[in-house]
């Protein structure tokens, strides 16, 4: 039983959790930060506990804290959201300890998926394809030549703790090879702790193609088809929609069955989304992620399944709503990160928000924090929420999103409303021809011009 649920996030997905939790009848808990009193979760959760000061390492990703949380008040249950304490296993495994259910995978699910070779090897095994590469971490220069030379320049140099984009480097040729290694290990250090890095074939022009995948204690897994979230700066997603552009409904059934399969054999319980670049026709394996992802309401609106409330009924024991029939894809979505950042510079702006409008009507859902006057603290990531349209086909959807987007009003701070409106209006948007790499040039060429 989850009688009541304590959310151990901040922002848009603490009040996407609360939502969840109220149409189900689950009280709420949030935990926050000093600077976070205002925010629209603490104004609406049943009950907020102030965890510490601001900085993230005082606060919420503070454990113990945590946890004190939710002892006191008496909290079933806890959603650990996506970034913070949402893919660490210790936290999970002391969750535990305290008789509390954690709204999320195993601690050991979650400690393969972290590391990015046991991930990569855990996939070998269960017939997901990976990109070639090491067979492990290289740990001499020349183990690593002999991984590239093998899967043929460029390579990539990855950190097997790696996450956010962070310790990757690409090498041309065998020259560039000793040096990216160099850099790649120094990032994964520093922001890590962890300096062991492994070899990938460097793939020149892929798609980001995501899996959603939902699995109960009973047996029951299913795929709820694809994202593309090729659209990146710095492979960051900024605007990701499903289905895929790229695939047919043959190609979309194929991944997704044997995704589907995969997970049913590792044993993985909870929602979970698994991550390949798709280039030819081939899907490669990158990464697992172990909690709901930003991305998720897309996914939502194709198919009409709550996934957060799936994932409460998940952590309470109880089968999924739904079976793989019952994930019928309908229509198209699209969503759009809104951030308080300069729209070309990407500088962050946080600040008061003076003037807020949510755009409405058929189709359009927004799934944000935010409200005029709230003032945005310059502690945390810039994201002020998350522009999401629906509609019957693609071209619908793209249309809806024009004027959903000339709708919405942000003022009083910098946000990348703007490079929204420019994105639907390119070509290559409207026609869903892009790569990973295509932001970044139509950026570059926007500067140029300028
Ligand atoms: P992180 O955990 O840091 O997000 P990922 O492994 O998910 O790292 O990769 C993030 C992004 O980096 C991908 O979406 C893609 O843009 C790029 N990338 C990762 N692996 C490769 C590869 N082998 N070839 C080309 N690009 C890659």
């Amino acid at each position: 039983m989850i009688k009541k649920l304590l959310i151990a996030n901040r922002g848009e997905i603490a009040l996407r959790i609360h939502r969840a939790c109220k149409e189900m009848g689950i009280q709420t808990v949030v935990v926050h930060s000093e600077a976070d009193r205002d925010s629209m979760a603490v104004r609406l959760a049943d009950e907020s506990v102030c965890i510490g000061p601001a900085a993230s390492a005082n606060s919420y990703l503070k454990k113990s804290a945590i946890l004190t949380a939710a002892e006191i008040t008496g909290a079933d249950a806890i959603h650990p959201g996506y970034g913070f304490l949402s893919e660490n296993a210790q936290f999970a495994d002391m969750v535990a300890a305290h008789d509390i259910i954690f709204v999320g995978p195993t601690a050991d699910h979650i400690r393969i998926m972290g590391d990015k070779i046991a991930a990569k090897k855990a996939m070998i095994k269960v017939g997901v394809p990976v990109v070639p590469g090491s067979e492990g971490a290289v740990t001499s220069i020349a183990e690593a030549k002999k991984a590239a030379k093998l899967c043929k320049y460029p390579v990539l140099v990855k950190a097997a703790a790696g996450g956010g984009g962070r310790g990757m480097r690409v090498a041309h040729t065998e020259k560039d090879l000793e040096q990216a290694i160099k850099a790649a290990k120094q990032e994964a250090k520093a922001a890590f702790g962890d300096d062991a890095v492994y070899i990938e074939k460097y793939l020149e022009k892929p798609r980001h193609i995501e899996i959603q995948i939902m699995a109960d204690s009973h047996g029951n897994v299913a795929h709820l088809w694809e994202r593309d979230c090729s659209l990146q700066r710095r492979h960051q997603k900024v605007f990701e929609e499903a289905p895929s552009p790229a695939l047919t409904q043959v190609q979309r059934e194929e991944i997704g069955a044997t995704v589907a399969k995969a997970v049913k054999k590792l044993g993985y319980l909870g929602a979970g989304t698994m991550e390949f670049l798709y280039e030819k026709g081939e899907f490669y394996f990158i990464e697992m992620n172990t909690r709901l992802q930003v991305e998720h309401p897309i996914t939502e609106m194709i198919t009409g399944i709550d996934i957060v409330r799936q994932q409460i009924r998940i952590a309470k024991g109880e089968e999924m709503s739904f079976t793989q029939e019952d994930v019928i894809l309908v229509g198209h979505a699209i969503e759009c990160r809104l951030n308080a950042e300069h729209p070309e510079t990407f500088i962050p702006s946080p600040g008061m928000i003076t003037d807020f409008h949510a755009p409405g009507g058929p189709g359009v859902r927004l799934d944000s924090a935010a409200y005029s006057g709230y003032t945005i603290p310059p502690h945390y990531d810039s994201l002020i929420g998350k522009l999401i349209v629906h509609g019957r086909n693609r071209r619908e959807c793209v249309m809806r999103l024009r004027r959903a987007l000339n709708e919405m009003v942000i003022g009083g701070i910098e946000t990348t409303l703007g490079l929204h409106q420019r994105l639907v209006e390119a070509e290559d948007v409207i026609q869903g021809n892009y790569d990973i790499h295509w932001l970044e040039r139509f950026l570059q060429n926007k500067t140029m011009q300028t």
